[in-house]
């Protein structure tokens, strides 16, 4: 497999994402032939938007989670059925919502009663489905950034709906169908699967009868993490599985034909995907081993780990000296011109030269898009995806005129050569 990284490095040049396919399959696969018939995956496409990635799911049936307009218009042209698609999002446009009702997706997830009021207004709307993402009441714990149970610019508050039973008596064009809720990200354990699992179920039948509205849909949101720091144990994907498939059995047997939905990015993509950088030089600083890459974390901003004070390293390896021990100490950094630009702090790896090949591992969720690649205006790197024994190139890195089309050039000032010289400012001299 390391063979394969230097292929791609050679063929489509670094820094690259390269996304293992394969192993995206299999663990899709795997997840879908183990969860309850009546569950439905939908991926979220904000992990990893790559029209590929998307339409690979689409092609593997599963649905689409989208969150913007371009969005849902990469999972319309990945071939993904409309049917199979929902939008979210708290702060939805116009142009949005309309083309969610032209484009016939299964239904629009509401963050807030004027939104559906907004919506119900609209005369494309006619016939649209909602869904109602609610803020539960219940406590939700063991997730690394939590959105449910606290004050939240998500969702409606379960307590709200409690004290307006009649909010959606009077809507005219739109239908309410179903409720969900997403309580946070990055869950490890299994136990918190299956207690917001059950919690979200109990909510959705609790609010659905309140508003009196029909339950086809339940979507329980989802979350699952994958590990990325050594103080992290991996979530038993077969007891996360067990927890829901154990909820889901349980409500079903009350509700026989919703249809429940859980979206997964991060779980589904973050493991399938490996940042592969080239070391430009290796240098030494006040007793300090520096590998410079030519990319950093303005392709891979989560490595910077954000919200602690410790920092921690993803996985990072040698590609190019795969089998030799790692005895040496390096801080890999990337080009950019500030001090925060470090993939890995004190990382252990074999001797690195110039010219060597390091990957950052489980870095298939939430990479380039989630990161500054505009930084330094080096651009979007390239990203490959091998499937099947092939290498495609999936996104091609910026190029200078890629950065620069979207960018207008004003008529400048003809400078006053004959005029009087300008009194000196304080300006420019940074
Ligand atoms: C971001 C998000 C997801 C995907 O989260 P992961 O942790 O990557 O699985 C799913 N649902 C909602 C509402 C989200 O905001």
């Amino acid at each position: 497999m390391t063979d394969r990284y230097a292929e791609v490095a050679d063929r489509f040049g670094t820094p690259v994402y390269v996304y293992d396919g394969d192993l995206l399959r299999q663990r899709y696969e795997a997840l879908r032939s183990r969860l309850h018939p009546a569950v439905d995956v939908f991926y979220s496409a904000k992990a990893n938007p790559n029209i590929s990635i998307c339409g690979l799911f689409g092609a593997l049936g599963a649905g689409i989670e989208v969150s913007s307009l371009a969005e849902l218009v990469t999972a319309v042209r990945a071939g993904v059925d409309p049917a199979d698609v929902i939008f979210l999002g708290p702060g939805k446009s116009a142009a949005e919502l309309r083309a969610c009702c032209e484009s016939g997706i299964h239904a629009v997830v509401c963050e807030s009663l004027d939104e559906v009021l907004a919506l119900d207004a609209m005369e494309i709307a006619d016939g649209m489905r909602i869904v109602l993402r609610i803020n539960p009441d219940f406590d939700t714990h063991g997730s690394r950034l939590s959105m449910g149970g606290k004050p939240r610019q998500f969702g409606i508050d379960e307590e709200i709906l409690r004290g307006r039973p009649a909010a959606l008596t009077g809507l005219r064009r739109v239908r309410v169908v179903g409720i969900h809720a997403y309580l946070g990200t990055r869950i490890l354990d299994a136990s918190t699967v299956l207690h917001n699992t059950r919690g979200i179920l109990a909510t959705a039948e609790a609010t659905a009868g309140i508003l009196d509205i029909p339950l086809e849909v339940v979507d329980i949101g989802g979350g699952w993490g994958v590990p990325y720091f050594d103080n992290e144990t991996d979530l038993d994907g077969d007891e996360a599985v067990d927890g829901v498939n154990q909820a889901v059995a349980a409500f079903r047997e009350r509700h026989p034909d919703t249809r429940i939905i859980t979206e997964l990015g991060r779980y589904l993509v973050g493991w399938c995907g490996t940042y592969v950088v080239r070391a430009r030089y290796v240098k030494q600083s006040k007793g300090e081993w520096f590998v410079v890459a030519d990319g950093g974390t303005n392709h891979h901003m989560a490595a910077v780990g954000i919200g602690s004070f410790v920092k921690r390293n993803f996985p990072i390896r040698s590609l190019t000296r795969p089998d030799e021990p790692a005895e040496e100490t390096y801080t890999v950094t990337g080009p950019l011109c500030t001090p925060n630009d470090v993939v890995g702090k004190r990382v252990r790896l074999p001797e690195v030269r110039p010219g060597d090949l390091l990957g950052v591992d489980r870095s298939g969720a939430y990479g380039p898009s989630a990161s500054p690649v505009l930084f330094l205006s080096h651009g979007h790197p390239a990203e490959v995806l091998l499937l099947d024994g092939d290498a495609h190139l999936i996104r091609h890195r910026d190029t200078v005129d890629d950065l620069l089309r979207s960018q207008r050039l004003v008529p400048l000032p003809v400078p006053a050569t004959t005029a009087a010289a300008p009194e000196r400012t304080s300006h420019g001299s940074r």
